[in-house]
């Protein structure tokens, strides 16, 4: 058949365990099931996003709006910048597959950290392009500078915070790099988490206006399926130069949003209690997963987003104790497709993260 060749090599993406899977597997009940696995907001869908959506249902039967009218105009109040300043994308990830289309072949390089965001080699591979990572895996700015004057890519991936590990460059770290960089190389900022870094520690916060008008070769990546718990709904943003952005729209599918999933997100941007008590919880949350690991001698790193991850050395087998989770009912990620032995963990509400602690307390014991 006349497919490309490279398609031959490249594999399919392996999506987390979805809940129906375990209710299937080992028979538990839905209801019993913790799923902390993809970084999903525990807290579950606003109430007026759900009012909001079901309003909207009776207009299911038209195209939606392709300019996304409101949505930008909402996005460009928050952030202050201008509605041509602006790329929506079913999540994120499609503006990072836009973006390396747009720039990327097999003569070409990628340069990112050696443990960050599995879609951008996904991405890479899918054009063939060469992918340069630092060697550490926590973002490290004088590996970012080094590595760029050495390789000169023509795209930067910087995960601020970064997943899977939670690590985050101050603001003045990034500019450095961004200082460094020659203005025909772009470089993404994946912002999918920044929202808790910011609330965490004001340094980490990267400030879309500001960032935009000091560089010219750089893209915001947003997201509404973290902090805005609309995962399904497929809402993402890239920000950037008019210029970038016209370029980047030519390569957006038409009707790539739902008029559902628009009416979500902007409904989601104006519940400002929801995005607080969602803050809130997660940084209190997080602290009793951090004692936990001191108590027990898990070595873990310091979170700016909504999960954490624990690194076991030689303690005991990540996957051992992901799959003693699963049989219990509970969903979290293994890190051992990372090269790790580590897992991250989504924190949750309380009753749940006390019952994934349990267990994790009680393997320990059975193992150590
Ligand atoms: C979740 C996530 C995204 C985007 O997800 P979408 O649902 O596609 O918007 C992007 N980058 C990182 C690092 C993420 O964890």
């Amino acid at each position: 058949m006349g497919f490309k060749k490279y398609l031959d090599k490249l594999v399919c993406y392996e999506a987390g365990k979805p809940i129906e899977l375990v209710v299937r597997d080992y028979g538990i009940y839905e209801d019993d099931i913790i799923k902390l696995a993809s970084n999903e907001n525990p807290l579950g869908t606003p109430k007026s996003v759900i009012k909001a959506i079901k309003k909207e249902a009776k207009n299911a039967f038209r195209y939606p709006d392709d300019s996304a009218f409101e949505l930008k105009e909402a996005l460009s109040k928050k952030y202050r910048i201008y509605p041509s300043n602006i790329i929506i994308g079913s999540g994120s990830d499609q503006i990072i597959d836009i973006i390396i289309k747009a720039i990327c072949n097999k003569d070409t390089k990628i340069l990112m950290s050696s443990t960050t965001f599995a879609m951008y080699e996904i991405y890479a591979k899918q054009n063939e392009a060469n992918i340069i990572r630092t060697k550490s895996g926590i973002h490290n700015m004088d590996e970012f500078i080094n590595e760029y004057n050495t390789i000169k890519p023509s795209l930067v991936f910087l995960c601020l915070p970064n997943n899977p590990l939670g690590d985050c460059l101050s603001k003045d770290e990034v500019y450095k790099i961004l200082d460094s960089v020659s203005k025909d190389c772009i470089v993404a900022l994946d912002c999918a988490y920044n929202e808790f870094a910011k609330y965490k520690d004001k340094s980490k916060a990267i400030i879309p206006n500001e960032l935009i008008e000091k560089y010219q070769n750089v893209v915001y990546l947003g997201t509404f399926s973290k902090l805005y718990a609309l995962g399904g709904m497929r809402v993402g943003y890239g920000i950037a130069t008019d210029s970038i952005i016209k370029t980047l729209s030519k390569l957006r599918p038409p009707f790539n949003i739902t008029n559902i999933s628009l009416k979500a997100a902007l409904t989601a941007i104006k519940d400002k209690k929801f995005v607080e008590k969602t803050l809130k919880n997660n940084f209190k949350e997080m602290e009793v997963y951090e004692e936990f690991a001191k108590e027990n001698n898990i070595k873990f790193i310091d979170s700016y987003t909504n999960f954490i991850t624990f690194i076991f050395d030689d303690m005991l087998d990540s996957t051992a104790l992901t799959n003693y989770l699963l049989k219990n009912g509970v969903i979290i990620r293994d890190l051992k497709s990372y090269r790790l032995n580590a897992i991250r963990i989504t924190i949750g509400t309380k009753e749940q993260n006390k019952r994934v602690l349990k267990l994790i307390s009680k393997y320990l014991h059975k193992v150590i």
